[in-house]
C-alpha cells in the first residue's frame, strides 16, 4: 500500500505543541495527512479529567474519533519535578490558572510559579523530567498509547526563544542549553515527544494502511 495518502486528525489546541507534532510526524510517516481542529467542524472538547497522561490522551483521541469519524492522535504531555513530588504533572498546561487563549501569557505565569517554587531548592535537588503519553484511535476499535520521557532540571532563569511552555526553565541532561535554546530538530531528537511519536508513527501509517 505504500504511496496511499491517509488522513489522521490531531486533537490540539496548543499551535506550538501542534506544529512539533506535525513536524515529527511528516518525517516518520510523510504519507499520512495531519488534519486540525480548524479542519473539521467544532465539537465539545473533553474536560481533561484524568489522573494521568495516558487517561488524558485517550480522552482526547477518543473525542476526536467520535466527533470527525477520522482515525484520531492526541498527546498529553506535561512536566514532573521531583523537589515538587512531581507536580505539575497533568496540571502542567493550567498550573496557574485557565490558559485561556493567550497561551504565551499562561506560560509565562507558569514559568514564574516554577521559579517561585523552587527558589530555595538548590542545584542538586532540581531534577525534573518532561513525559508525553500519545493515543491514537482507529474507527476499527484498534486503540494505541505509547510514552516518552526527557530528563533534565529546572534551571534559575528563563532562557531562550524556542519551543513553548517551560522550554525556557528546562535543561536535558548532557546539555547547558536550554530546550527552547535548541533547533527545533535538536529538540525532537531528544524530546518526550520525539520519542513517542518515533514509536507510534509506523503503528500509525500501518492502521492506516499507507506504511
Ligand atoms: P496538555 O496540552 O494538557 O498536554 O499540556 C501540556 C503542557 O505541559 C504544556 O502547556 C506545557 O506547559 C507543558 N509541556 C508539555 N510538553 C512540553 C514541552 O515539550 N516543552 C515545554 N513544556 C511542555
Amino acid at each position: 500500500m505504500t504511496g496511499v495518502v491517509s488522513r489522521v486528525f490531531l486533537a490540539s489546541r496548543n499551535a506550538k505543541k501542534l506544529a512539533e507534532m506535525q513536524r515529527i510526524l511528516a518525517e516518520q510517516a510523510p504519507e499520512v495527512v495531519v488534519v486540525g481542529l480548524d479542519d473539521v467542524p467544532a465539537y465539545d472538547e473533553p474536560v481533561e479529567d484524568e489522573p494521568d497522561f495516558q487517561g488524558n490522551a485517550l480522552l482526547k483521541a477518543r473525542a476526536g474519533l467520535a466527533a470527525t469519524g477520522l482515525p484520531s492522535l492526541a498527546d498529553d504531555s506535561g512536566l514532573c519535578v521531583d523537589a515538587l513530588n512531581g507536580m505539575p504533572g497533568v496540571l502542567s498546561a493550567r498550573w496557574s490558572g485557565p490558559p485561556g487563549a493567550d497561551r504565551q501569557r499562561a506560560d509565562d505565569r507558569n514559568n514564574a510559579l516554577l521559579l517561585h517554587q523552587l527558589a530555595d531548592v538548590p542545584d542538586e535537588r532540581r531534577s525534573a523530567h518532561f513525559v508525553c503519553a500519545v493515543a491514537f484511535c482507529h474507527p476499527d476499535g484498534t486503540e494505541l498509547v505509547v510514552h516518552g520521557r526527557m530528563d533534565g532540571r529546572v534551571l534559575h532563569e528563563v532562557r531562550g526563544s524556542g519551543g513553548f511552555g517551560y522550554d525556557v526553565l528546562f535543561a536535558a541532561d548532557g546539555h547547558q542549553v536550554t530546550t527552547a535554546e535548541l533547533d527545533a530538530d535538536a529538540k525532537d531528537a531528544i524530546s518526550h515527544r520525539g520519542k513517542a511519536l518515533r514509536e507510534i508513527a509506523p503503528q500509525v501509517a500501518a492502521a492506516l494502511g499507507a506504511g
